[in-house]
């Protein structure tokens, strides 16, 4: 290296946010590079459970502002009321209803995925630069040169994929690393509480993370209820401009394709309104209590993912180009950690690129470091993660003889 150290990162996730907040921090010159067009306009908010460790990772990684912020915009409510059901109601798991547990305003335990994205922005306007869909990368005598689709360039000393399960960095670097499809087709939505408490949501189901296992789709439903909302918070940083949000329900329906009377092409056609829809008639007998959940969807926030894995997470080549989160080790949402692993990431893999900046280490040191790390908890998320799809799901493809190759 013959200058200080370019990082340049693709994806402005939570992961490649906080990489470049914790390089910052040390001086490290880092760009992020981000194909949304701009920090507002998605639907697809979702809560997002931080643990523990996920919490620690961030507050490692941001500065004091940005974590006031989130703890403040966080949801109040805590994962220890879980309830699990069958599709007629009968309770499989489920503890008397109590009083909730009292508050703690520092607490970050789970937050809305755009607030998270609006507040880890903070500080790094000039960092992230929007409207940049990353192509392709070229090496030229060490240095890497990233290519966008506006025909803009940029070229560091390291490239770091932060660019999810899809990564088109992976694509290009490790064609034939795609996570496996496991079969299961998964609707989300945001269901809005104040509507659907109107409605008659039942006093079982409210306010609780409840799990409904049907012998053909699992249902969830988890509370996103703000401590303040992000809006009104927001006033203490008015440039971040956060969206208005109301407390919500995040819904979730899983169905493994076989179960299902549509061909996948038309699956992924499908509107919001269709799929929320196609949830309803494959709940339609299940209790009644249950079958209405969906019926307080929001359409516009309603959309489809199949569930992906990377099985075992496997270390890519030591060199200038890096792996990190879901474009390394995507694993479907069920355990609620794929999120918490790509901040770990970016804590452990600032550290070594502080030390790459400082001399303390070479390249293929530093990256060696980060992975080994990384595949310690990144590879006990994705057990826990399949685990848990395994209980509520029966039928994975990465079960069968052939692994699900179709
Ligand atoms: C409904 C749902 C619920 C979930 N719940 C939880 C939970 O409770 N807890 C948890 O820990 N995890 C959860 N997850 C998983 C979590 O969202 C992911 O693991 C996490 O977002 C991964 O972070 P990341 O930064 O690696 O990638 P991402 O969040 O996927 O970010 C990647 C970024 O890269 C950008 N990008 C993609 N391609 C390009 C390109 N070519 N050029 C430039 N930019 C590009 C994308 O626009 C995006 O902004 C959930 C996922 C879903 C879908």
């Amino acid at each position: 290296m013959s200058g200080p150290l370019r990082v340049l990162v693709i994806g402005a996730g939570p992961g490649g946010l906080c990489l470049a907040h914790a390089l910052r921090r040390e001086g490290v010159d880092v760009a992020v590079y981000e194909r949304d067009a701009s920090a507002h306009g998605r639907q697809q908010g979702y809560r997002l459970r931080v643990s523990p460790d996920g919490e620690q990772a961030l507050r490692d990684c941001l500065p004091e502002r940005n974590i006031g912020l989130l703890a403040a915009t966080a949801g109040s409510w805590r994962d220890h009321e879980i309830a699990a059901y069958d599709e007629h109601l009968e309770a499989q798991w489920a503890p008397p209803l109590g009083d909730p547990r009292p508050d703690s305003a520092e607490l970050i335990s789970n937050v809305d995925r755009i607030t998270l994205r609006q507040v880890l922005l903070g500080g790094l306007e000039d960092t992230v630069r929007f409207g940049k869909r990353f192509t392709g990368l070229e090496h030229d005598h060490g240095r890497v040169t990233a290519h966008f689709a506006d025909g803009t360039s940029d070229t560091g000393d390291v490239l770091v994929a932060a660019d999810g399960s899809r990564s088109r960095v992976r694509a290009v670097v490790r064609p034939g690393d795609e996570p496996r499809d496991l079969g299961v087709r998964t609707v989300f939505a945001r269901i809005p509480r104040e509507r659907a408490h109107a409605g008659g949501l039942a006093e079982v189901l409210q306010d609780r993370f409840t799990y409904v296992i049907g012998k053909q789709g699992h249902l969830g439903l988890m509370p996103m209820i703000f401590r303040t909302r992000p809006d009104v918070a927001g006033h203490t940083w008015p440039e971040l401009r956060l969206e208005p949000a109301e407390d919500y329900y995040l819904g979730v329906f899983n169905i493994h394709r076989e179960d299902l009377s549509i061909s996948d092409s038309a699956l992924h056609a499908l509107s919001g309104t269709a799929l929320r829809d196609l949830v309803l008639e494959h709940t339609a007998n299940w209790h009644p209590a249950l079958s209405e959940v969906f019926h307080h969807a929001e359409a516009d926030s309603t959309f489809l993912a199949p569930l992906r894995v990377v099985p075992e997470v496997q270390p890519w080549e030591p060199g200038p180009v890096i792996g990190l989160g879901d474009a390394i080790h995507a694993m479907p949402p069920s355990g609620g950690v794929g999120a918490n692993a790509a901040v770990q990431d970016a804590r452990t893999l600032a550290a070594e690129l502080t030390a790459l900046a400082r001399g303390e280490l070479g390249l293929t040191d530093a990256v060696e470091r980060y992975q080994r790390e990384m595949a310690g908890y990144a590879g006990a998320s994705v057990e826990l993660s399949l685990r848990i799809a395994r209980w509520s799901m029966k039928k994975l493809d990465l079960d069968e003889p052939d692994g699900g190759a179709r």
